[in-house]
C-alpha cells in the first residue's frame, strides 16, 4: 500500500527522484508500479515530443480508437499525483545528458521504444514509392517527425511486405473508404490524400506460410469484414504440410488464423471496390524502375525442416507503384547508454542496464520495446516495466540515497538555461483539449495536429478556439 495513508510521508525534500526518458505505455506503466510501491517518490517524466503516450497515439491504427482508450489508464499517474511531473518537448542526447540527468536524479528509466525500423535491403529499394511501413504509420497517425511527409495513394496496385499486424493496420487502411478514414483522429492533411486513394488492388506479401503468420486472430479476422474490400487467396498457397498441420492443430492462434484464412479462400468475390490478395511463401527480390517504381520482382519460397526460407528460383512480377515494408521496428543507441548491436535493444538483467562488462549501471534501468525489442501489445508492457521497477526499488533500499541532495528545480533550471521550450502536463492537457474541440467541430472523435510549431503553439494557448 502506498504510504499516502496512514504511514507517515516522507518529505518531498527527501524523496527519491526518478527520471523516466519515454512517455509511451512502459514509460507510463513503470510510473503507475512505483506510485503503487511503498517508497514515496517524486517521478518526473520527459519525452522528445509534446505529446504523451508513444505508440498509443503515433502506431495504433487511427480506426482502432477502442484500443486507444488504455490512456485513460496511463494519464491517472499525472491527474492525481502533484509529484509526478510531465516534461515533454524534450529530447534525451540533444536537450539533456546521461550525465545531466545522474546529476539531477536518483534513477532513471529508459522507456525510449524504437526510433528506427528494418529495410528489405534489395535492389531497387531506395527508388521512390519504396517505403518503410513506419514512415507511413507516422503520417496517418500526425507524428510531427513526419509533418513535411507526403504520399501518393495512385495505385492502381500497391504492395505490403510483412506477416504481423502492422501489415494488417496498413494495408486494411488503404483498403477503407474515405468515410472509414474520416471516422478517425487523422490530421486534416492526411484525411484528404485519403480522399483521392486510387488504390484497387494491395497485395500482402508473406515471406513464409500461413502456418508462420505472425498476425493475431482478432486483428486478422477484422480483414475479412471490411465493407469497402473482397479478400482473395489462392488455396493452394494455404496447402500445409503434415508437420504443419501438427502444429497449426497444437497452437490456438496459428489454428485460428488458418481457419479464417481458409474460409475467406472459399467465399466468393462480392465486386467490392478494392481487393486485397493475401500471397505467401513470396519475397520481393527486386523492384523494378528508374526514376520510380514501376514493379516488383516476386521469388517463390519454400521452407526447409530448420524453419529457414530458400527462394525457388520461380519468378513473378507485380505491377505495383507504391510498396510498404513492414518488417520490423527497430531501436537506435541513446547517446552514452550501453547498447547491443545484435538485438537492437539496451542490455539488461531484470531491467537494470548492464554496461560491457555485463555489470549493472547503477541507477540506470531500461523497460519496453528499448529493453526487449518491438514484440508484444500495449499490455505486455505492464509486467515488463513491474519487473524494471522492482529491480530499482530493491537497489534503493540497497543503495541507501542520499536523497535530499537533489532540488526538484534543477532540471527546470537546466532547461530554462538551455532555452528549451518544454511542455508541462497543464500544456499537454490544452494541446488535448484543443484537437479533441477540431474533432467536434467535424464528427470526429479528434483531429491530431501534424506539426511541431501548431502543437506548441496550441499547448500555450490559455482558450483553444471552440
Ligand atoms: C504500428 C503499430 C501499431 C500497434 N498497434 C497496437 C495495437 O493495436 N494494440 C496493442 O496492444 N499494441 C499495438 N502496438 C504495440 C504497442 O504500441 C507497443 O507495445 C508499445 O507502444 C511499446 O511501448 P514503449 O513505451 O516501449 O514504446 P513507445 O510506445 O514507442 O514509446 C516510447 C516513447 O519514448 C519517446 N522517446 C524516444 N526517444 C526519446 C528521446 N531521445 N528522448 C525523449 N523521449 C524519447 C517517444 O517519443 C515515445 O513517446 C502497435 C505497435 C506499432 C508499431
Amino acid at each position: 500500500m502506498n504510504q499516502r495513508g496512514d504511514v507517515a510521508i516522507t518529505p518531498e525534500a527527501n524523496r527519491p527522484r526518478v527520471a523516466v526518458v519515454g512517455a509511451g505505455p512502459s514509460g507510463l506503466y513503470a510510473v503507475r508500479s512505483l506510485l503503487e510501491a511503498e517508497v514515496e517518490v517524486s517521478v518526473d517524466v520527459f519525452d522528445r515530443l509534446p505529446a504523451p503516450y508513444g505508440l498509443v497515439r503515433y502506431g495504433v491504427a487511427p480506426d482502432n480508437q477502442k484500443m486507444k482508450s488504455v490512456i485513460r489508464v496511463l494519464r491517472n499517474s499525472f491527474d492525481e499525483h502533484n509529484d509526478v511531473r510531465f516534461l515533454g518537448n524534450v529530447s534525451f542526447g540533444d536537450d539533456l545528458t546521461r550525465a545531466d540527468l545522474q546529476d539531477c536524479y536518483d534513477a532513471i528509466i529508459y522507456a525510449t521504444g524504437t526510433q528506427g525500423e528494418r529495410g528489405l535491403g534489395i535492389p531497387g529499394d531506395e527508388l521512390p514509392g519504396s517505403y518503410g511501413a513506419k514512415e507511413f504509420v507516422s503520417w496517418y497517425c500526425g507524428h510531427p517527425d513526419a509533418a513535411e511527409r507526403d504520399f501518393l495513394l495512385h495505385g492502381p496496385q500497391v504492395a505490403v511486405v510483412g506477416a504481423g499486424n502492422v501489415a494488417l493496420d496498413v494495408a486494411r487502411l488503404l483498403a477503407k473508404s474515405t468515410d472509414e478514414i474520416a471516422a478517425t483522429d487523422v490530421p486534416d492533411r492526411v484525411l484528404e490524400t485519403f480522399r483521392n486513394n486510387r488504390i484497387t488492388d494491395i497485395h500482402m506479401l508473406s515471406r513464409r506460410g500461413p502456418a508462420q503468420a505472425k498476425f493475431t486472430p482478432i486483428e486478422l479476422r477484422e480483414m475479412g469484414e471490411l465493407i469497402n474490400a473482397d479478400i482473395i487467396i489462392d488455396p493452394a498457397e494455404l496447402e500445409l504440410t503434415p508437420d504443419e498441420e501438427k502444429q497449426v492443430a497444437a497452437d490456438r492462434r496459428q489454428r485460428k488464423n488458418i481457419s479464417l484464412l481458409r474460409e475467406w479462400a472459399q467465399r466468393p468475390l462480392e465486386g467490392k471496390p478494392r481487393r486485397v490478395h493475401m500471397r505467401f511463401r513470396r519475397s520481393p527480390v527486386r523492384i523494378l524502375g528508374e526514376s520510380e517504381i514501376d514493379g516488383v520482382v516476386l521469388e517463390r519460397n519454400t521452407l526447409l525442416e530448420d524453419g529457414k526460407v530458400r527462394g525457388t528460383g520461380e519468378f513473378e512480377t507485380l505491377d505495383v507503384h507504391m510498396m510498404l515494408a513492414a518488417v520490423g521496428y527497430q531501436a537506435q543507441p541513446l547517446p552514452d547508454v550501453p547498447f547491443d548491436h545484435n538485438t537492437s535493444t539496451i542490455p539488461h538483467k531484470a531491467g537494470r542496464v548492464l554496461n560491457e562488462d555485463g555489470s549493472p549501471e547503477p541507477g540506470e534501468y531500461v523497460a519496453g520495446w528499448a529493453k526487449r525489442g518491438p514484440t508484444g501489445v500495449i499490455g505486455t508492457n505492464k509486467n515488463d516495466a513491474a519487473e524494471t521497477v522492482r529491480s530499482l526499488l530493491e537497489d534503493l533500499v540497497e543503495r541507501d540515497l542520499d536523497t535530499g541532495r537533489h532540488d526538484r528545480k534543477r532540471v527546470i533550471r537546466l532547461l530554462e538555461q538551455r532555452g528549451v521550450d518544454y511542455i508541462d502536463w497543464a500544456g499537454w492537457l490544452r494541446l488535448d483539449t484543443h484537437e479533441t474541440r477540431l474533432g467536434q467541430q467535424q464528427s470526429r472523435p479528434r483531429v491530431k495536429l501534424p506539426d511541431l510549431p501548431s502543437m506548441l503553439q496550441s499547448s500555450r494557448d490559455s482558450e483553444p478556439p471552440r
